[in-house]
């Protein structure tokens, strides 16, 4: 190694050290008036914190920069700006709204069911001071949560009972726990299913203590087989939805009325873990007819079980309605205590089945049956008016409205398909890869999916009230092809 001259050792670091020494010092810079200002928005402990960091990042830099420059820019403004970028992006809280423009209204990924205004108003009501939750206003003592809905739910299913728990994973488990804990419960080979998220149906038995008693063949189970397959041990007959797949061809299924006649006879619970819970006839809707929580009940089922954010549009949740004799012995349970609902969930629950005492106004006032009841013509008007838009800002670029299909999601219904419309993009600079990553990219992401390398942006999950954001944000989005709004 040649040893360089003291003097011209020096020198040769001169420039970076000369340029290491004027980077202010995080004392003075705590006092700029710019960083004073983000203390006071952010914290003086998370501001020290950012310009240490900003600073820490501009020496690197200087470092790794080479011999003559280009050094990058030293000054309290710099160094305050990068600090409020860093705390402008630590303070963005990383669940937020998206628009979702796949089509699918269950969508699992997405939130599942978006609830409408007066659902949220009743649990902004319930968490945003103290509430009755546990208090009994008439005889001015303690109360039971559960009371806030269970009635609700009686009224509107027409059961005898009910209770509501986290989701349905949780109800299954309940319930199974309560009444069948070290008994075999008899499912059918055709109805062992799994659901995304690790919810199947031979694990969750195992885990609620109740023993898997499989019968009958994949594709066909009959009534006899549940018969045969009842022994002292027997706990209870479980009827398990097969919501996210259907089986087709050579099948056959004992119905709901057999189980129950089987059930009488045998002294057993029926218990039918129905998924997505429908209280309104599909059909007026144009898809096809999904049996009821209220026919299942009235067929003579002790217990159904649904999900409260599919079909049903309500707040996440998992409820119980059926037999009281079981709906008590389920409240008595120690796991109720772990899978009892908070209060926003709570609110939220009641007004959404307080919306089913009136159909027409459920349909209105809940926004999964609101986007399943609008029409082919409403959603064409509206991709015409988003292509429209679009076009007039963008000129060239590929831009179209078809017809497409919208699909319930969540595991529900897998083979409905709900006809709607799009607007459809082939993007001329760049790919729909590289289209559909921006527009996730957007403050507010958009949520498309691609189809023969075109970027299809679905109608039916757009709502009216959403549609002038949703146009400005594409616009954006498509007219600034280098600035994807967040990088
Ligand atoms: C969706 C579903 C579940 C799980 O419900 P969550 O509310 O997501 O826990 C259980 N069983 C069936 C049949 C389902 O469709």
């Amino acid at each position: 190694m040649i040893r360089l001259p003291r003097r011209m050792r020096r020198e040769y670091r001169m420039d970076r050290n000369q340029i290491l020494r004027t980077i202010p010092r995080v004392d003075d810079l705590m006092k700029e008036p710019a960083v004073l200002t983000l203390s006071g928005i952010y914290g003086k402990k998370e501001t020290l914190r950012a310009v240490r960091e900003e600073l820490d990042c501009l020496r690197e830099q200087i470092i790794k920069a080479s011999e003559n420059g280009p050094f990058p820019a030293v000054s309290a403004a710099a160094v305050t700006e990068g600090a409020a970028l860093r705390l402008e992006e630590r303070w963005e809280l990383s669940l937020r709204k998206v628009f979702n423009a796949t089509g699918i209204i269950l969508h699992t990924n997405l939130g599942r069911a978006p609830l409408g205004e007066r659902q949220m108003e009743a649990a902004f009501e319930a968490m945003s001071g103290y509430s009755n939750l546990e208090y009994n206003l008439l005889e001015g003592k303690r109360g039971k949560r559960w009371e806030h809905y269970t009635g609700l739910i009686s009224r509107v299913t027409g059961s005898e009972g009910a209770i509501a728990v986290n989701n349905n994973a949780a109800a299954v488990t309940l319930i199974l726990s309560t009444i069948a804990r070290g008994k075999e419960v008899i499912v059918s080979r055709g109805e062992l299913i799994e659901i995304g998220g690790r919810f199947r149906i031979p694990e969750v038995m195992e885990q609620s203590g109740a023993v898997l008693r499989e019968t009958g063949c994949t594709n066909r189970t009959r009534i006899s087989d549940y018969e045969r397959a009842i022994t002292e041990n027997t706990g209870a007959l479980l009827k398990v939805h097969t919501s996210n797949y259907r089986i087709l061809g050579f099948t056959e299924e004992a119905s709901i009325e057999e189980l129950v006649r089987l059930g009488e006879k045998y002294q057993l619970p029926v218990i039918v873990d129905l998924g997505s819970g429908v209280l309104v006839d599909l059909e007026k809707f144009g898809l096809s007819h999904e049996p009821t929580v209220q026919e299942i009940l009235k067929k003579g089922a002790d217990l159904v079980c649904f999900s409260g954010d599919k079909l049903l549009g309500g707040p996440q949740a998992g409820i119980i309605a059926g037999r009281q004799t079981y709906i008590k012995a389920m409240e008595n349970h120690p796991l109720m205590r772990a899978f009892r609902l908070d209060k926003c969930t709570i609110g939220a629950l009641a007004a959404t089945f307080r919306e089913y005492l009136n159909e027409e106004g459920a349909c209105e006032n809940i926004p999964v049956l609101q986007m399943l009841s609008r029409s082919e013509e409403e959603l064409m008007a509206q991709a015409r008016e988003v292509a429209w838009d679009l076009s007039s800002r963008l000129g060239d670029a590929g831009i179209s409205v078809e017809k497409s299909i919208s699909m319930l999601g969540g595991g529900s219904m897998p083979l409905e398909e709900i006809p709607s419309y799009a607007v459809v993009i082939e993007p001329k600079h760049e790919s729909a890869e590289e289209l559909v990553h921006r527009l996730a990219a957007l403050p507010v992401p958009i949520i498309a999916h691609i189809k023969n390398d075109r970027v299809i942006l679905d109608m039916r999950t757009i709502s009216e009230k959403e549609l002038n954001d949703f146009k400005a944000y594409l616009a954006g989005a498509c007219e600034n092809r280098t600035h994807p709004g967040r990088c």
